[in-house]
């Protein structure tokens, strides 16, 4: 991926990378017109957070670290926006958890899903699913509900960054304990989700894998401890007021 000649002392670095990055997949055929909108709308969330993680995300990206390593079956879905800001990161969580990762498009073309998965395994990632698509997800239409059997349809725990609200509400009905990244606190997403992360996906990811990592050796009754203490409403309500208030819970 070429990226910008700016230094990274300067104070918009992260955001210019990552606009940066978006509009680089939008010419790659990853990422879709949809996606430069939904970027520029996470933008503004996470100027109004402060473009930091705060407290309450970290100890999020802490239960879904738990949750991750407690799964039988765990999978990381990725779509157009995810995959041109951080595929490296993907695959890092991936192995660190034991997870599959699985392409998982809003508007699903197999070109698309190609050059994502090219684009995937060009950063590391051996191995890609979501081409097969002999899984549905029960009540959305045809192309939405495409999914991998293997994959996506038979995760017991799936990370969905950034995922649209049908979507994340039809996962939620079908029981799976739902990971959501998203920088909007109100939207359906983040609302229906297991595990909200009110945080950018270019840092949520790489710190749940920290945390991974770190409880890498914990029982299954610290893990266990860890995801009952995390309450979902608490946490979007604090990023809710950290948005309101200019960065502070
Ligand atoms: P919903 O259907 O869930 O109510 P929506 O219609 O806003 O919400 P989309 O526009 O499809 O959903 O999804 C974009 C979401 O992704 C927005 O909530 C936006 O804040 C979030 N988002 C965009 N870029 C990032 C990013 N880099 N990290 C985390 N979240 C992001």
């Amino acid at each position: 991926m070429s990226d910008i000649e700016i230094p990274e002392s300067h104070p918009r670095y992260q955001s210019l990378l990552t606009r940066h990055r978006i509009e680089a997949g939008v010419e790659k055929g990853i990422t879709s017109n949809q996606g430069l909108i939904a970027q520029g709308r996470g933008e503004a969330f996470d100027y109004l957070l402060g473009e930091q993680t705060i407290p309450s995300a970290d100890a999020a990206e802490r239960a879904a670290a738990a949750h991750l390593l407690l799964a039988d079956h765990p999978v990381v879905s990725v779509n157009g926006n995810v995959a041109a800001l951080c595929p490296a990161e993907v695959g890092e969580l991936a192995e660190a958890v034991g997870a599959d990762v699985e392409v998982n498009l809003f508007n699903r073309t197999e070109e698309r899903m190609q050059a994502i998965a090219d684009h995937l395994r060009e950063h590391g990632v051996d191995e890609v699913k979501g081409l097969t698509a002999d899984g549905r997800i029960p009540g959305l239409d045809h192309e939405r509900a495409k999914v991998d059997a293997d994959g996506i349809r038979s995760a017991d725990v799936v990370v969905v960054p950034l995922e649209d609200g049908d979507r994340a509400e039809a996962l939620g009905e079908m029981d799976k304990v739902e990971i959501v990244v998203d920088l909007n606190p109100m939207s359906r997403s983040a609302q229906v989700a297991t595990v909200p992360i009110v945080d950018n996906i270019i840092r949520a990811l790489p710190n749940i894998t920290v945390h991974a990592e770190e409880l890498s050796g914990a029982s299954c009754e610290e893990l266990e401890a860890i995801v009952a203490d995390f309450d979902a409403d608490d946490a979007l309500g604090a990023a809710e007021k950290a948005i309101r208030s200019g960065g502070d819970e």
